[in-house]
């Protein structure tokens, strides 16, 4: 079952590559892992998953202890509080979901206090309507320099979640935003923002379409997690 969908998953993402003349390997998949055991994650491994995604650090580790880091990497996707930080090793790959200036710095400390640097993205809210988490793009703007002057990260690209919508085709403009924000980001400060980490398993084609380098795609891989908390 998780072999059959990863592979139509890949298969959907390569056509969406494909619809939009994207180079073939251009797009990679994050298996999102969160409220899946050990041993789904496992088969996800066997499947041939190599990148999975976890939204919280307490559920993460365990998993990262069990499994390594072996031919796989973990990244970290839900919302990071301040008081978790600390508990940030070298063992995540990324983190996405980065939503202040505060919260970097904060990283960064940390980072520098294990001689390391962590590659992030910054998490915007494109949307315009009231999102829990993620920078508004005029925050952003403002305060890019400060993010890509701190010691001890290193922004790869940015991240959002728009409003869920039924219809993937209505995610679509907040997708293009994004991608622009990420091209006046570069250009106003000088960097290069390689990644956008945008679209899930509703919606991953559109993102592919408008530009992803990551997507993030739970469900359609795994089948619906139980109705937990799901932030
Ligand atoms: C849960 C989650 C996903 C995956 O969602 P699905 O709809 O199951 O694909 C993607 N991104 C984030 C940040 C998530 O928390």
């Amino acid at each position: 079952m998780i072999a059959e969908n990863l592979a139509e998953v890949r298969e959907r993402i390569s056509r969406a590559i494909q619809k939009s003349g994207r180079k073939p390997d251009s797009v990679r998949l994050i298996t999102v892992s969160k409220q899946m055991s050990v041993d789904r994650i496992e088969e996800a491994r066997t499947s041939g998953a190599v990148v999975f995604g976890e939204n919280k650090i307490q559920e993460a580790i365990p998993k990262i202890e069990q499994m390594g880091t072996e031919g796989i990497s973990w990244h970290f996707i839900g919302h990071l509080q301040k008081n978790k930080v600390k508990f940030l090793d070298e063992r995540f790959d990324l983190i996405h979901s980065v939503d202040s200036l505060e919260l970097a710095e904060k990283i960064a400390k940390h980072c520098q206090s294990e001689n390391r640097v962590q590659r992030i993205l910054l998490q915007v809210n494109v949307s315009g309507e009231t999102a829990k988490f993620g920078m508004e793009p005029s925050e952003l703007e403002k305060q890019m320099a400060g993010f890509s002057q701190l010691q001890g990260i290193q922004v790869e690209g940015l991240m959002t979640i728009p409003p869920f919508d039924s219809d993937p085709e209505n995610s679509r403009r907040h997708f293009s935003r994004l991608r622009e924000l990420r091209e006046l980001c570069e250009k106003q400060n000088g960097l290069s923002l390689n990644e956008l980490s945008m679209g899930m398993s509703h919606d991953f084609e559109v993102a592919v379409e408008e530009g992803a380098t990551l997507v993030r795609v739970g469900t359609a891989i795994f089948g619906p997690r139980p109705k937990l908390d799901d932030k």
